[in-house]
């Protein structure tokens, strides 16, 4: 039904937007008045998944981290629930793959942004007493390398902030969100589907594997030194990326193109389009496929 993605620095009060958002949601619900489907509110969280704040200590642990969180959004992604991701959620990349896994779910989204100054998070970061605090160092990094969600990109739209000094959570908005927001009709399933076009898987393909070779050239030119390149991977599509600082090998980057493909192969067949917009142009495939190498190339 609904994914609400929360994003905020480490403790700044995202568990308790949580569970204001949760206890507004299920009362809604079970109001008389309600005359929609049958939902239950589900939360998903490091604590609940049992992953320790030390895992955000150093990216070699905090990757698998976020793939376990990964999993078990999209095992609870469904027509009946409304799904509450209450996690730091951080990084862009990051958002934008949950983002995609909501359409392919034809789920309606929406971001909340828990507002609160670093300052502020640093003081209550040691005040806590429930052996939740984050070691001074990480809170430190993963503050500085937080990317703020933006109203101006699809993914972290619509997107609703709360600051520190408000006293709930702006649950009109919300519920609109979440009930009203643009996602095709219930009924879409007797409607025709929209195809994708025919030649998309090719485009798809072969726009994935022109980037892997782009890479790989620039890689040979450079030396290999990482950091922020410009790809040619056509005459139109120069994508900006940002490689790791090492060589990056052609065995791994064939690995992530096949996890891209079979990923987007399905929803091309599925005929999942984002926003009514049938987008699988050279220049939206090499878009999603930087954003997913950004994601999930080791540092
Ligand atoms: P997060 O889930 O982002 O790590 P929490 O919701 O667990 O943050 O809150 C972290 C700590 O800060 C908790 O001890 C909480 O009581 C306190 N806190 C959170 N939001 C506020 C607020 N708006 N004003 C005062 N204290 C707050
Ligand atoms: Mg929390």
């Amino acid at each position: 039904m609904a994914l609400v993605t929360l994003s905020g620095y480490p403790c700044s009060g995202k568990t308790k937007r949580a569970h204001q958002l949760q206890a507004h949601l299920e009362k809604r619900l079970q109001d008389s008045s309600y005359a929609g489907p049958k939902l239950k509110v589900v939360v998903l969280s490091d604590d609940l998944l049992n992953l320790d704040r030390s895992a955000y200590d150093d990216s070699r642990s905090e990757k698998p981290a976020r793939g376990a969180l990964f999993t078990a959004m999209q095992r609870q992604m469904g027509a009946d629930t409304i799904l509450i991701v209450d996690a730091m959620n951080y990084i862009k990349g990051f958002r934008y793959q949950m983002y995609c896994a909501a359409r392919e779910f034809k789920l309606r989204v929406c971001t909340v942004y828990v507002v609160a100054t670093q300052e502020l998070c640093k003081q209550w970061n040691a005040e806590r007493e429930d052996g939740r605090s984050y070691a001074p160092e990480t809170l430190d990094n993963l503050l500085v390398r937080y990317e703020e969600p933006s109203s101006m990109v699809r993914w972290d739209s619509p997107l609703i902030t709360v600051l520190w000094t408000e006293e709930d959570v702006p649950i009109d908005d919300i519920w609109k969100a979440v009930t009203e927001g643009n996602v095709k009709p219930p009924n879409a399933g007797t409607q025709a589907v929209p195809k994708a076009p025919t030649d998309a898987l090719h485009t798809l393909e072969h726009t994935s594997t022109a980037l892997v070779s782009a890479i790989m050239a620039e890689q040979a030119a450079s030396g290999g030194v990482g950091g922020k390149v410009t790809l040619s991977v056509s005459d139109t599509v120069k994508p900006q990326i940002t490689l790791p600082y090492r060589n990056v090998t052609l065995s791994e980057m064939q690995r992530m193109k096949r996890q891209f493909v079979t990923v987007h192969k399905k929803a091309i067949t599925l005929g999942t389009v984002e926003k009514g917009a049938v987008d699988w142009s050279e220049a939206s495939v090499a878009e999603k496929f930087v954003a997913y190498l950004e994601e999930n190339l080791k540092p």
